[in-house]
């Protein structure tokens, strides 16, 4: 039998906004080359239909697994890509050179590799990484100036840059101590520079340096908890949306959901809605988190089921069964107000947009 979709549940991707949300990277950083960074399925949105919207534009990509890397040079597109995580094989360097990858070094056990590569080969590009306080990749401050000296003997490798990677841009604390420590090294080096992602290319002007890498932003969503995706100037560009598919009217101490975790104190609608969270949307999320119907917010009621979640159509009487609700991304209700529902961030609720949503493309 052919397979029909009819679970009315559906998520646009609006490769249009992608794009726009990518040129105001780079009208913040007009100098600097911008890697769109396209990981984890561009952040839910498909890969490879994001690298080739952004093709006529982009000066680079970023992402982490090298297959990616090779699909995406097989479809013909010829900028340089940067693998974020650098190699995690000897075998993977080889793939690299082969077809072009800029490729992180921020261990030394990634210098022999280098090092066992042919002298007279196509050159690799590489960007030292520098671990500045966030302690998860890169050779300390005070081993820089070696491994660029190593590098430097080694005729198959092009040194690049310098890299870093901020782990408080989006917050209070901002990116000053580490990136102190990250000019003090450069002090010595004078290479070209890569540290910013989304939270600095947007917040910090010193920050977007000869290279930036921007992720969440050209996603819609902001990295801030201060400031709106709408205040940035971005544009959403995943919306999810599903239909009503049952009504119950209920009476005052009737209860919702699994665990009967919400129960009426008056006579009240709930909309049983055609999204739960084997499609992405998150159990976690509290009762009270904003949906939208007919164009009007109203709110999660009772608990996230597998295939389904529950909300008040008190505000909105007229709706019913079939009515539209938009969990995220449109009619003003921005991805991180949903992800605050869930005590989590923009980032998480696209990466986990699951399989079996159909998709949409604009
Ligand atoms: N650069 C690196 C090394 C990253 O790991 C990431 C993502 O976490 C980014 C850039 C993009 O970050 P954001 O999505 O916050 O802009």
């Amino acid at each position: 039998l052919p397979y029909i979709m009819t679970r009315p549940i559906q998520a646009t991707i609006d490769l249009a906004a992608i794009r726009q949300n990518y040129l105001l990277a780079k009208r913040l950083a007009p100098n600097s080359f911008a890697f769109a960074v396209i990981k984890a399925d561009a952040y839910g949105h498909g890969y490879l239909r994001v690298a080739q919207a952004l093709a006529p534009v982009a000066d680079g990509y970023g992402l982490i697994n090298i297959e990616n890397a090779l699909a995406m040079r097989e479809a013909g597109i010829t900028q340089p890509i940067l693998l974020l995580e650098g190699c995690f094989d000897r075998e993977e360097v080889d793939v690299a050179v082969a077809n072009g990858l800029w490729v992180p070094v921020h261990s030394a056990f990634q210098l022999d590799w280098l090092r066992a590569l042919p002298a007279a080969g196509r050159p690799l590009d590489v960007f030292i990484k520098i671990n500045t306080g966030m302690n998860r990749l890169g050779f300390r401050p005070e081993q820089a100036a070696d491994v660029l000296a190593r590098l430097r003997q080694l005729p198959q490798v092009k040194v690049r840059g310098l890299m870093t990677h901020f782990a408080t841009a989006d917050d209070d604390e901002g990116i000053e101590p580490q990136l102190l420590r990250f000019d003090a090294v450069n002090a010595r080096l004078d290479l070209p520079c890569c540290v910013a992602n989304s939270a600095a290319t947007l917040r910090y002007d010193v920050a977007r340096r000869e290279y930036v890498r921007p992720g969440i932003m050209l996603y819609g969503a902001s990295p801030f908890a201060d400031q709106s995706a709408e205040q940035l100037g971005l544009a959403p560009t995943m919306k999810l949306e599903a239909e009503i598919i049952g009504v119950q009217e209920l009476q005052p101490g009737d209860r919702v959901g699994y665990g009967a975790r919400f129960t009426a104190s008056q006579p009240m609608r709930i909309g049983v809605v055609a999204c739960g969270y084997a499609d992405g949307y998150p159990r976690i999320a509290r009762a009270g988190t904003p949906c939208v119907v007919d164009g009007v917010r109203t709110r999660l009621v009772g608990r996230v089921s597998m295939d389904m979640l529950t909300i008040d159509l008190d505000p909105v009487p007229q709706a019913g069964v079939g009515s539209k609700v938009t969990l995220w991304g449109g009619d003003g209700l921005s991805i991180d107000e949903v992800a605050a529902g869930a005590d989590t961030i923009g980032y998480e609720l696209m990466c986990a947009l699951a399989a079996r949503v159909p998709v949409v493309v604009v």
